[in-house]
């Protein structure tokens, strides 16, 4: 076996990282330099929460996990890709819309979301996202799955200006069955060959609420 395709499915980090709405884009200093110190290094602030990251039950749920708690199997594993581009903004993604995949969702498996918003990242339209309705998230709770990316803010419908949102029903049963989200995809549209296999491991942050992950999709080749 061996890895024949990496697909990155994260965004940059840097101050040019779109926000969650309350939330500053993350920050880069130089704190030294090749002239100055013979090395260049930099510190890093930002939230646990910008760009591609994972979020951890205890985000939600005050005895909920934290980040460093999880088991690393969350974050690896057969990557469903369930093409449900073509939708409106703020439309909600019902049980049925993931028919297609239903004989798919099995404990392991990574469900991915693919809304198609990435293309909106960066402008007030990426938080008027598509969302999984909570009644679609317990299915796959209720079929074993643990681990749910998107290619949009969040799987919940996001808080953003005159828009109140509309509950956070799909963090709290995935988060609350001791799963993790994958929020800020990108490049799903890449997903071009069968059986992605997922992997996006969070930085093992202390009492993390969640952490920036490196999110990739990789074709293994049985050969070799
Ligand atoms: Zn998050």
């Amino acid at each position: 076996m061996r890895v024949t395709r990496i697909v990155d499915l994260s965004r940059p980090i840097g101050p040019g990282t779109q926000a969650f709405p309350g939330d500053r884009a993350p920050e880069l200093t130089r704190s030294a330099t090749l002239a100055e110190e013979g090395y260049n290094s930099t510190e890093l602030h930002m939230s646990t929460h910008n760009g591609t990251h994972a979020d951890a039950p205890f985000h939600f749920l005050a005895d909920g996990a934290r980040v460093d708690e999880l088991p690393l199997e969350l974050f690896t594993g057969r990557a469903v890709v369930a093409d449900v581009r073509g939708r409106g903004d703020r439309s909600p993604i019902a049980a049925a819309d993931l028919g297609p995949w239903r004989g798919r969702f099995v404990p392991g498996a990574v469900v991915l979301l693919h809304t198609g918003w990435s293309a909106h990242y960066g402008t007030d339209r990426y938080f008027d996202h598509p969302y999984l309705a909570g009644d679609a998230a317990r299915m796959l709770v209720d079929a074993g799955v643990r681990t749910i990316g998107i290619d949009a803010p969040s799987p919940d419908e996001t808080p953003f200006g005159a828009h109140p949102g509309s509950g956070w029903d799909t963090h709290l049963a995935v988060l609350g069955a001791g799963g993790t989200i994958i929020e800020n995809l990108c490049g799903l549209e890449l997903l071009d060959f069968p059986d992605p296999w997922f992997s996006a491991f969070p930085l093992r942050l202390d009492s993390g609420d969640g952490a920036p992950v490196r999110a990739v999709a990789m074709r293994w080749s049985a050969d070799g």
